[in-house]
């Protein structure tokens, strides 16, 4: 159970002294206060809840010296290397984190999928139409039904109007469904100063405008991880300029006079990868014996009509650096394979300690070292960042590992909102590690 951090009394009192605005009289004679302390003074703001993802931000990233901005907030609060859900995906594991539900049941299998129930359709990283994403709700949608005010600096999912329904012939309008109050299509090209100057631009309206819950998601350390793998100067370079981001976040939410519990995590982790660990599928199953649906560090394939004895009999035997399931056959601990968006077979590479394998569908032409995530959501490799920072969490508490379906129920208390219903993960982890009380959270407007 959520427990309920506020008593009646308490949020009369907070928004007695919060509500309506009434700048406090200043000294007479004096000089005057630089702008942030006199941000601070002229008002009182009730916390904010930011979520912030770092793509692709493995755990121990923080060990590289680069990482000031992050390591005095895991310090100031709660850390610790979070399990993502499978498959160790950016899509998978987003909506993962503001739904608190598994892939498997929230419907985003993958980043690339098909549904039976639409023929001929394919789901990208481009998808809004609601139909993909309507199986469980986020959380900004939670809040906004609860008028908390939501605002998102990209993520994914956040430009669907949830709930509503697209309709199948041109033009296409979507009909219903909820959005962030406030949201922004993903450009990858707005860079990490713009992206941070959003989120404190919303926070400067004033207090029935403002934004009481927001999302920041940065993809550069991702993008580095992958182009050079993730043990290379340059993705640590990325990790700094991550940090750096984080550090301006902070200093402006300082100057503002704007308290905030910061939740930083990332979807999944890292492992390097190269051309030479590479398993070829065409050389274990025919391509004209099944359809790969996705390759990488995981495949799922479909059968061709009457081949799938042949696929079965190629696939579920032993293989060097691989192994292939039915999907509905997946070990229970994957949390995976039932949801009909799943391809009949699973294949998984190995991500060992002699380094990663890849699944390709014909063996590699060119030599390359790099790096990828997909793999068993419980390698060391795939960890995931947690970073929880702010009024309402106690000072240097590391936390062991968790699953990722704990975030939403986190944010949840965070907002003051109730227990979700049905969810796969709980705040459990968290609840020693939590400040209870109406200053160390995000109430909702006029209340
Ligand atoms: P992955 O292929 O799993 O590594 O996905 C990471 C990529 O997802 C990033 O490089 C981004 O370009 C992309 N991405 C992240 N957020 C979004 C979004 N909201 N919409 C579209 N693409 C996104
Ligand atoms: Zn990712
Ligand atoms: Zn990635």
């Amino acid at each position: 159970m959520t427990p309920r951090f506020f008593t009646v009394a308490a949020l009369a009192t907070l928004s007695a002294c919060t509500y309506p605005y009434a700048p406090p009289a200043l000294p007479p004679v004096t000089r005057p206060a630089p702008p942030s302390s006199y941000a601070a003074a002229a008002e009182q703001r009730a916390p904010v809840t930011i979520l912030i993802s770092i793509d692709g931000f493995r755990p121990d990233y923080l060990d590289r010296g680069v990482t000031p901005n992050l390591s005095r907030l895991a310090a100031a609060g709660v850390s610790a290397a979070m399990r993502p859900s499978f498959p160790s995906k950016t899509f998978p594991n987003h909506w993962t984190l503001v739904t608190g539900v598994v892939p498997d049941r929230h419907g985003i299998t993958a980043n690339s999928m098909e549904d039976p129930a639409r023929p001929g359709e394919t789901f990208t990283m481009a998808t809004d139409d609601p139909f993909w994403w309507n199986a469980a709700e986020p959380i900004w949608v939670t809040a906004e039904r609860a008028g908390i005010r939501t605002a998102t600096m990209f993520w994914p999912g956040s430009n669907v109007a949830w709930g509503g329904t697209r309709a199948s012939v041109w033009p296409y309008e979507t009909t219903g469904g909820m959005r962030p109050h406030d949201w922004q299509q993903y450009a990858e090209p707005v860079d990490d100063r713009q992206r941070v100057d959003s989120i404190i631009d919303w926070l400067r309206r004033p207090a029935a405008t403002r934004p009481q819950f927001l999302t920041l998601y940065f993809e550069e350390v991702d993008t580095a991880g992958h182009r050079f793998g993730p043990g290379d100067p340059r993705t640590t370079q990325a990790v700094a300029h991550a940090d750096a981001a984080i550090g301006r976040l902070t200093a402006e939410l300082a100057a503002l006079g704007q308290p905030a519990n910061l939740v930083i995590v990332s979807d999944h982790g890292m492992a390097p990868t190269d051309s030479r660990r590479t398993i070829a599928l065409d050389r274990v199953v025919p391509a004209t014996d099944a359809r790969v649906v996705e390759a990488g560090p995981y495949a799922t394939l479909t059968p061709l009509p009457g081949r799938d004895a042949a696929v079965a009999a190629a696939l579920l035997r032993p293989h060097p650096h691989m192994q292939c399931w039915r999907s509905r056959q997946l070990p229970a601990r994957f949390r995976y394979g039932s949801n009909s968006r799943i391809p009949p077979y699973l294949c998984l590479a190995e991500d060992g300690a002699g380094g990663a394998w890849t699944i390709a569908k014909t063996a590699p032409t060119a030599q390359r070292s790099d790096g990828a995530h997909g793999f068993d959501n419980d390698a060391p490799d795939m960890r995931a960042l947690f970073i929880a920072s702010g009024p309402a969490f106690r000072a240097g508490r590391k936390l062991p590992t968790f699953d990722n379906t704990d975030v939403a129920p986190l944010l949840r208390d965070l907002l003051g909102l109730p227990a979700g219903q049905g969810l796969d993960g709980s705040d459990r982890p968290f609840r020693a590690a939590l400040i209870a009380g109406p200053q160390a959270r995000t109430l909702p407007h006029g209340s």
